[in-house]
């Protein structure tokens, strides 16, 4: 079973794969912990693409399509789940001839719906948070990187729903509810899928 979770940032995209992790035998595929990794390793990938995620930018195309190339090669028993990526139609496009050529296929998009004003709140709780607890902020949770997150989420990665619903395999729940609530609606999708 290969799932994309579909949503803007802060939607709870990476709170749900990893409730799918612990319950299935699936691994979490996000683009968006592939790169802080990448940005640490003092590679000159990660020089380029630090700069560009502070800023709230995305990151080339062919760097994140690599990024995942390289881990699907390595398998995962139960499938995996997609989280932050695709993010621009030609990382969907690229997804789907990837799955192709390990022989595997696409089962479920589950968009996680929500309003903007939430995800301002959420994400700037969660820097909160980290910050209270002494934990290191992510340097792009901040107002200004946020608003182009949202904006670079609205231009490139919006039009991935219209893009999944003509392929007949969108599903659109409300991210709005609690974690436990939203968790209970995906399982029931992806029962429906097996
Ligand atoms: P969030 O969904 O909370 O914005 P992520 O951890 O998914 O956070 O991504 C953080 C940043 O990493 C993005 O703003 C972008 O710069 C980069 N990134 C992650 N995934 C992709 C992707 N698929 N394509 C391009 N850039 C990406």
């Amino acid at each position: 079973m290969n799932l994309i979770l579909l949503g803007p940032p802060g939607a709870g995209k990476g709170t749900q794969a990893q409730i799918l992790v612990d319950r299935r035998d699936m691994v979490q595929l996000s683009t968006g912990d592939m790169l802080r990794a990448a940005r640490t390793s003092g590679t000159e990938m990660g020089r380029r693409v630090a700069d560009v995620m502070d800023r709230g930018e995305l990151v080339t195309d062919e760097i994140v399509i690599g990024l995942i190339r390289e881990r699907l090669e390595q398998g995962s028993a139960g499938g995996f789940i997609f989280d932050g990526f695709p993010r621009t139609l030609a990382q969907a496009d690229a997804l789907g001839d990837l799955l192709a050529e390990f022989g595997q296929s696409l089962d479920a998009v589950i968009e996680l719906q929500v309003n903007d004003d939430v995800l301002v709140d959420r994400i700037v709780g969660r820097a909160e948070q980290a910050r209270a607890a002494g934990q290191p902020v992510r340097a792009d949770d901040n107002a200004e990187s946020l608003k182009v997150r949202l904006m670079e989420y609205y231009k490139k990665t919006a039009p991935l729903i219209g893009y999944y619903h003509a392929k007949g395999n969108l599903q659109s729940i409300d991210g709005l509810a609690a974690i436990d609530a939203v968790a209970a609606e995906i399982k029931v999708l992806l029962d429906r899928c097996a």
